[in-house]
């Protein structure tokens, strides 16, 4: 991947982006792998010489990786900071990076930094709670030690103390401890193997040159069409509705006076739309979508 800097950022920060913290040391997969699309995944691997990324927009993955080496100095009694642990399972090698081990009398306390938003953090993640149900699939595998509980810790990109004054919804501090729900060690080996698969296939269909697994809905980040009844000359909405119905029934109880109307905003896949997979342009998926769209509204 070719790292621009279109905004003149001073050479040593450039020479940080360009450095590979990623590993997935001497594994077929790493855990962060297994978790994500597999059509995102062989994308990457294809296109991997011609992506690009300014280093402007990589702030929060360098703030991540300078947050582990940070982390790393910090050594206390019966803390285990930054540890790869390996696996084979179904004739692969799984790895994960495990950022922080408590290790208490009954059991280890797994812990993960995550930089988020605030918004994100109130909505669902099940891509934490996969992740870190097999981190400690990894622990109790290798360290034959039970895990008693999986936490995330959040550091809020954009967290307002105003907000949170006024919101008892909105994250009380900066930094929130979330906790995770724990699978059974069966169900996690379930898990994995089944990811394993998809992810092989992926890659046995990349190698004939056939067509990828396709994204679902919930890879994509599908983003629903909302509608919203506004009022002329007032930016924010009165209220925004799941449904067309909802909002047309909410029109008709106004006054003509407020001269109300129902704005739609229109759904999308966030993750292609913005191209947070990094590979939206060479994607047929997405392209495809594309091109419906244009006949659509042709
Ligand atoms: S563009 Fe969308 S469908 Fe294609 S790989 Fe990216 S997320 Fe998946």
């Amino acid at each position: 991947m070719k790292i621009t800097n279109n905004f003149n950022v001073p050479e040593t920060l450039l020479a940080l982006a360009n450095r590979d913290y990623y590993s997935k040391g001497n594994s077929d997969y790493s855990v962060t792998e297994i978790i994500s699309p597999p059509r995102i995944q062989r994308l990457r691997k294809q296109h991997w010489d011609e992506m690009e990324q300014d280093v402007s927009e990589m702030l929060w993955s360098l703030l991540g990786s300078a947050l582990h080496v940070v982390a790393e100095r910090s050594e206390i009694a019966d803390h285990t900071n930054e540890e790869r642990l390996s696996a084979g399972i179904d004739n692969v090698i799984l790895s994960g990076a495990i950022d922080l081990q408590h290790h208490q009398d009954d059991g280890i306390v797994i812990t993960d930094y995550k930089f988020t938003s605030a918004w994100a953090l109130r909505q669902d993640k099940p891509e934490w709670e996969q992740q870190q149900n097999i981190y400690k699939y990894l622990v109790e595998r290798v360290k034959k030690k039970p895990v008693k509980s999986l936490r995330i810790c959040a550091l809020i990109r954009d967290w307002s103390r105003r907000d949170a004054m006024y919101s008892q919804d909105y994250p009380q501090s900066p930094i929130q401890i979330v906790e995770i729900p724990m699978w059974t060690y069966d169900r996690t080996e379930a898990f994995i193997k089944e990811r394993v698969e998809l992810h092989r296939n992926a890659k046995v269909k990349a190698d004939w040159g056939e067509e990828l697994p396709m994204c679902t809905e919930e890879e994509r980040w599908i983003r629903e069409t909302k509608y919203a009844l506004k009022k002329e000359g007032r930016k924010t909405a009165v209220r925004v509705y799941d449904t067309e119905k909802e909002a047309q029934e909410h029109l008709a109880m106004m006054d003509a006076k407020d001269k109300a109307f129902v704005e739609i905003r229109k759904g999308e896949a966030v993750r292609c739309t913005g191209n947070f997979c990094g590979v939206a342009k060479w994607c047929s998926q997405y392209q495809q979508l594309l091109k419906e769209a244009n006949v659509d509204n042709e």
